[in-house]
């Protein structure tokens, strides 16, 4: 955990951090902008029409998740804290994240004990364990098996989000949750430190562990609400 938090006390100041990504999310809206003009154009084939608009539409959605990603980031204060029946919400995550698993090829297989309760923001819970389960799913580009598991540990909740996917090495490892780490094409770097900032703020601690070839294994402990403890 130390290592993460280093990792947040060097990110650079919020300031600078929005002034790269007002850059970030310029760039697709200038291509978007570009393309949609190109559009006006009175002799275009279909083909070409539809091509402009394909790449307008993904330049959106580029800017979309930069914008989703960073604003989680932004406000990470722990505000509409409720006492969550991680059971419940887990059901609910997975339920979400169904489509895009299935888009995949990937299986989703679930191991839920019940009773376990944590205090928090349940949009904060969703965006910080779907961000988790999404890499999993992008890590298996030919399928595979996503395993979220549940359990009771001493004081602690454990969520754990295994993936069967590529897997990464050391320098993969260590680079992961700098803001603007991507291996993708069209990533946006941050998604795992806005995981890293919720968890930080949910006083929780996370370990990863990973294969080249093998997996990934994501888990999440978190601090159990009072309710479980009696
Ligand atoms: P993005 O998903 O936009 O690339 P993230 O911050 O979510 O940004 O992830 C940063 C990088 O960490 C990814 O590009 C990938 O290289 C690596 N990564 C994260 N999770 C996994 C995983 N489950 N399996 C393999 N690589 C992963
Ligand atoms: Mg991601």
């Amino acid at each position: 955990l130390n290592n993460e938090l280093d990792k947040l006390e060097k990110l650079k100041t919020v300031s600078e951090l929005a002034a790269s990504i007002s850059h970030e999310v310029r760039n697709p809206l200038t291509v978007a902008k570009g393309f949609l003009q190109l559009l006006k154009e009175p002799n275009l084939t279909d083909q070409d029409r539809t091509h402009y608009l394909n790449i307008a539409v993904d330049a959106l959605n580029q800017a979309e998740s930069r914008i989703t990603d960073y604003l989680t980031f932004a406000k990470p204060s722990l505000e509409n804290i409720k006492i969550l029946d991680l059971h419940q919400e887990l059901i609910y995550i997975e339920k979400f994240i169904g489509p895009y698993a299935a888009m995949n090829n990937v299986q989703i297989e679930v191991q839920l004990e019940e009773d376990i309760y944590i205090a928090g923001e349940d949009q904060k819970l969703h965006q910080c364990l779907i961000n988790i389960m999404k890499n999993g799913i992008e890590s298996m580009p030919q399928g595979g098996k996503l395993l979220i598991e549940l359990r009771r540990v001493g004081d602690n909740a454990m969520i754990t989000v295994t993936d069967t996917g590529i897997g990464m090495d050391e320098e993969q490892l260590e680079r992961m949750g700098s803001p603007f780490f991507t291996t993708k094409d069209i990533g946006t770097g941050l998604g795992t430190m806005v995981v890293y900032s919720i968890v930080k703020t949910m006083r929780g601690e996370i370990t990863v562990k990973s294969e080249i070839g093998k997996g990934t294994s994501f888990s999440v402990l978190l601090p159990l609400a009072e309710i479980s403890l009696s």
